[in-house]
């Protein structure tokens, strides 16, 4: 066991967590693939209660892939965990309590995070108690720092990158765009675009820190004289490119989750919110002829962009009315994805790289949400929160949505490299 004392950085959102159990509507382990450990198996098999050993023996599968993957939870056809009582309860948590679950069981949503010497720990955004905290407390990205045993942290897995491997240029790099993010005179998108081509023009001299600071210091020049916000309110809107954009994540988004799946369309659907709020939009967009639950529909991207167009125009006062009810929303949700993502720093990408993302990602959120305030005359929290739960974890669940991100990205930059700025105009 690892007795190193660590270095932890706490956000308010991270400390405030607690899971709501059967009153939860999110099934967070459906369809999951649960690893189970050598040690918890045999525990498990072995245990006084037999009702615990039968359900060991009929829901368990033998991997012995390793000590970590020695087995796997057999998940029903409709991708339920068998352990789950009539409640949503876990059976085994609650005959066993939490130290006989499975480590992904335990863990989940903490994700810590190696940043550097220190270590952050913050939380999925595909939970829907973390999404309430993270959107609605407005304190919820105050961080405090304590120090930890690293056997504490998700049993000692943490990811992203240490001091050996961490790049020398995120943490500035992160602190100048924690800085616009606070900055009270901009708005959402300005802050977006000012962060997006400061990390566009640093692209090319990460390694150069002195660079790095130089433009900082012009970015904050430009910022107070106004001449960064005068650029972005130069750039045109585009309405049909956004539509691009819309129409061909909605595709990967809705329907990758169906292919090469033993469970049934139907089953699927039950458990997806995601689902439920992109369905909104559709109709919106009158593609729904049929939506039967073994049907999904989704945007053609062949179709004109006017009633996407319309639709996101006609949905703007009920979302300003939101976020005039809840200021803190949008500026929580961009200081969580820089906090929490580290700009994927870990996957080899680039700090530009990783923000063309999340612009994509904003702009599907305010798509699926202007669908939904139509659709419901207004927005509330519970509606907001079950579009950015179920949305995350889609993403979470298809690692490959990122080439087909990249892809649809790339393809549009042959017309011009700042297209990605253009989604920012309304
Ligand atoms: S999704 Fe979050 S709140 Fe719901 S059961 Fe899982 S950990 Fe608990």
């Amino acid at each position: 066991m690892n007795q190193q004392k660590l270095e932890v950085m706490v956000p308010k959102f991270v400390s405030d967590f607690s899971c709501v159990g059967s009153d939860c509507t999110a099934h967070c382990c459906n369809t999951w693939a649960i690893e189970v450990d050598k040690q918890t198996y045999k525990a498990l098999k072995k245990h006084g209660d037999i009702e615990i050993r039968q359900l060991a023996s009929s829901t368990f599968k033998l991997t012995r892939q390793s000590e970590k993957n020695y087995a796997t939870i057999k998940m029903s056809s409709d991708g339920d965990c068998p352990l789950l009582d009539e409640n949503n309860l876990c059976n085994i948590h609650k005959k066993c309590g939490p130290k006989l679950l499975p480590h992904l069981c335990q863990d989940y949503p903490r994700t810590p995070r190696w940043f550097g010497k220190h270590v952050e720990i913050s939380m999925a955004i595909s939970c829907p108690e973390v999404v309430k905290k993270v959107l609605y407390d407005p304190e919820a990205m105050m961080i405090s720092s304590a120090t930890q045993y690293q056997h504490e942290l998700s049993h000692g897995n943490i990811r992203g990158l240490t001091s050996a491997s961490l790049p020398a240029y995120i943490e500035f790099i992160r602190d100048f765009c924690f800085s616009v993010a606070l900055n009270p005179e901009l708005d959402f998108e300005q802050q977006l675009f000012i962060i997006g081509l400061y990390l566009k023009q640093s692209d090319s001299y990460l390694h150069s820190l002195p660079n790095l600071s130089e433009l900082a210091d012009d970015f904050n020049t430009m910022i107070c004289d106004g001449t960064l916000l005068q650029t972005f309110q130069s750039i045109p809107s585009a309405p049909a490119i956004k539509w691009h954009f819309f129409a061909n994540q909605d595709i990967a988004l809705v329907t990758h989750i169906y292919e090469n799946r033993d469970i049934p369309l139907s089953s699927i659907k039950k458990f997806d919110d995601f689902i439920e709020c992109q369905l909104m939009l559709m109709k919106c967009l009158n593609n729904v002829e049929k939506a039967d639950d073994n049907t999904v529909i989704v945007a053609n991207p062949q179709q004109e962009h006017h009633a996407f167009t319309d639709t996101l125009a006609a949905a703007q006062k009920a979302i300003n009315e939101h976020l005039a009810e809840h200021p803190q929303l949008l500026i929580n949700f961009l200081l969580y994805s820089i906090y929490n993502d580290q700009f994927m720093a870990h996957l080899g990408l680039r700090p530009i790289e990783y923000f063309k993302f999340f612009i994509l990602d904003v702009l599907m959120l305010k798509s699926y949400l202007s669908g939904i305030a139509i659709q419901q005359k207004k927005l509330n929290k519970e509606s907001v929160i079950k579009l950015f739960q179920s949305y995350f974890r889609r993403r979470q669940h298809y690692p490959g949505l990122l080439d087909v991100m990249s892809n649809i990205i790339n393809e549009a930059e042959k017309q011009s490299e700042y297209i990605i700025f253009s989604l920012l105009k309304n």
